[in-house]
């Protein structure tokens, strides 16, 4: 069988994955006749979930295409926001500590693994309870097993964030989830919670919270000051979607 000629290129976003030759305009690529182009793209180093529309001379096509010969493919991105099939939770990797913490600030359901479970473990959990697995690692969003998945560009928490919050444009809910555990908070009296409190807090503050899992104490302060200027700045950037 003769094997079909093609031509690609990527969006922008999708540069970083691709070798050096295939990130400025069109490229060829000779194919086997019978992969799908959802495979010739993975196999070129892009993982399906950062994948958009697939234009074949501009028509949007499944990617279960097979490329026929002459064919140009255009790979987009993600659209953002990006919907999902189900209520928006995430699991994230063992390296992104910081950015689970900031985002069940916002009242994100956010499950973590540390110590790491390893890449195999994660897609079984991400499968098990549709969770967007949210990684730094191409390998890990490569897996067959994952509901679904998210890269994360940036190593910088502040970023990183920004980058969620606009890919998904999941509901704020500030102050309503524990940032230690993924717990959901309510409402408790300061007696409820009077042995977690140091002298001080119990006399300044009178808003007070426990998480319903871990039983971790949250009240309201100045030492928030830090965490109270993350949640503006979300609300304030992506808070009027919701
Ligand atoms: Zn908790």
């Amino acid at each position: 069988m003769d094997r079909p000629q093609i031509s690609l290129d990527f969006a922008p976003e999708l540069h970083l994955f691709v070798a050096g030759r295939r990130r400025e305009g069109r490229s060829e690529l000779r194919t086997d006749g019978t992969s799908t182009l959802g495979h010739i793209v993975e196999s070129l180093g892009v993982p399906l979930t950062e994948v958009g529309t697939l234009l074949v001379d501009g028509r949007p096509v499944p990617d279960s295409h097979v490329p026929s010969d002459a064919e140009h493919v255009s790979v987009q991105g993600v659209a953002r926001p990006q919907r999902s099939a189900a209520p928006l939770r995430f699991l994230l990797d063992v390296h992104l500590g910081t950015l689970t913490r900031r985002l069940r600030l916002l009242g994100i359901d956010a499950a973590y693994e540390n110590p790491d479970i390893g890449d195999a473990a994660l897609a079984a959990r991400s499968a098990a309870e549709e969770r967007v697995l949210l990684s730094r690692d191409r390998g890990l969003l490569h897996r067959r097993e994952l509901w679904a998945g998210a890269y994360i560009y940036s190593h910088r928490p502040a970023e990183q964030l920004r980058d969620v919050l606009s890919r998904f444009a999941p509901p704020l809910a500030p102050w309503s989830r524990c940032t230690t555990c993924n717990g959901t908070l309510r409402t408790v009296t300061k007696t409820s919670v009077r042995e977690q409190l140091r002298d001080g807090t119990e006399r300044s503050y009178d808003a007070f919270a426990q998480c319903a899992d871990c039983g971790q104490a949250y009240w309201r302060g100045a030492h928030h000051a830090r965490l109270d200027a993350i949640v503006t700045d979300a609300v304030r950037e992506f808070g009027a979607r919701q």
